[in-house]
């Protein structure tokens, strides 16, 4: 039975050079393992509470040492030799310490690399892989691999805002990573290429390392992405998935983008103009996180057609995706563990979807690490995507390239409809 001697933590720079933690997790037997925490920026309202130390003379003001000096003191002091047989016992001691509704207390960062500290150490204490592991503790038994969804073109809070919507994502239609990376690199460059020639750009790109061109409008931005893959010769092998994130251009129930306000429901006939004019097979945030009607509406109206993707809306919490399948708000959940804090949540909330008859999409965020966790955990929960930003920048190669050690050692295939 795993006994834990103690937990350490030291702050890290995610892709952002903003400050983060990595934790490790001291097994009494002597193994020991790490993990470190990603960040969002363009998050929900409904997330957990990401503990910053509020200073500004440093890292204005993200720094991460109070949350840091809380894994090494509260949280080693109360779990110091304690024997948690399951992943479960180790998050419900944490959130009994903590205490809060928010994670406020201790910080949803310090439990975090808590409970996936402690989970990697396990695993490596029996002497299993990572996303084996992950699914054991949750009564899961994988059998393929996640379908990749692929940051092509970015805007809105992750590219200074040139064009509204936040990402444009590519989504090979391949059974194998292998396959799928080989794909969107040749989108990838086309696109690159074309941006150089009309906008003279050179290679920058945005928080997850897409493109970021200057389109007057989102449908340009799509009808360039449509233009790429059918340059690099691939339209019948790659659908477009967007992230609107449109909690971010929407005030009092008015969106503004394109230079244009609109309402709701003007906003849900622009989606569907995008879902019937470009391929698209997966629409994140359409509309804003407290716009619950609309939502309803939306997935009245193309439900059928398209994955409606709820990341702000739903925020990985188990009370708003009960909501959401009451209300029939959305029929995909966006999963990211540290919007709600710990892996026991994020597993109730993947329970909750997956037994709607959801699907599940499990994502990075824009502000990551090199650690690449977050493969283990799209493989092991069998999520049906996984959406982890360009292939470009090691934080996000760094999870493309595990997804390619898993792929050879398991043999495993992407299955499933695009
Ligand atoms: P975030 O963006 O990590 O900045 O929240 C990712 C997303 O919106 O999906
Ligand atoms: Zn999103």
């Amino acid at each position: 039975m795993p006994t834990i001697d103690s937990f350490h933590a030291i702050e890290i720079l995610d892709s952002r050079g903003r400050p983060t933690l990595q934790v490790t997790c001291q097994l009494a037997d002597g193994v020991k393992a790490s993990a470190s925490v990603p960040s969002g920026a363009s998050t929900g309202k409904a997330e957990a509470l990401e503990l910053r130390d509020g200073d500004r003379n440093r890292y204005r003001g993200l720094g991460c040492r109070s949350a840091v000096s809380h894994v090494e003191s509260l949280i080693t002091s109360h779990l110091a030799n304690a024997e948690c047989q399951t992943q479960r016992q180790l998050d419900e001691a944490l959130l009994e310490l903590d205490g809060t509704t928010n994670k406020s207390r201790l910080g949803a960062n310090a439990i975090l690399g808590c409970s996936l500290a402690f989970c990697r150490a396990v695993a490596k204490s029996i002497g299993v892989p990572f996303y084996q592991h992950v699914a054991e503790q949750f009564d899961l038994q994988p059998r393929r691999l996640p379908r990749l969804s692929i940051n092509l073109f970015s805007g809105g809070k992750h590219a200074g805002g040139q064009v509204a919507i936040q990402d444009v994502l590519v989504v090979p239609i391949a059974d194998s990573v292998t396959e799928s990376l080989e794909m969107t690199y040749e989108v990838y460059q086309t696109a690159a290429d074309i941006c150089r020639e009309r906008y003279g750009m050179r290679l920058l790109t945005a928080d997850e390392g897409g493109l970021a061109p200057p389109c007057t409008n989102c449908d340009q931005m799509f009808e360039l992405a449509v233009e790429a893959i059918a340059k690099a010769g691939l339209t019948d092998r790659i659908q477009l998935a967007v992230d609107v994130a449109s909690s971010h251009f929407e005030s009092d129930g008015t969106y503004t983008l394109d230079g244009q306000d609109r309402t709701g429901t003007e906003m849900i006939d622009l989606l569907s103009h995008w879902v019937t004019s470009y391929p698209i097979v997966s629409m994140e945030d359409g509309l804003a996180e407290e716009d619950w009607q609309n939502w309803t509406s939306f997935v009245g109206r193309h439900g059928e057609d398209v994955r409606v993707v709820g990341d702000d809306l739903l925020c990985t919490n188990p009370g708003r995706i009960r909501r959401a399948v009451a209300e029939k708000a959305a029929n995909t959940l966006l999963l990211k563990v540290n919007q709600i804090g710990t892996l026991t949540e994020a597993a109730e909330a993947r329970r909750l979807a997956v037994e709607a008859g959801w699907q599940v999409v499990i994502s990075a965020r824009s502000g990551e690490t090199e650690d690449n966790w977050l493969a283990d955990l799209a493989v092991g929960w069998s999520g049906d995507f996984i959406k982890v930003g360009s292939i470009s920048q090691s934080e996000r190669l760094a999870k493309y390239n595990r997804l390619l050690e898993i792929e050879q050692e398991t043999g495993w295939k992407i299955e499933g409809s695009v």
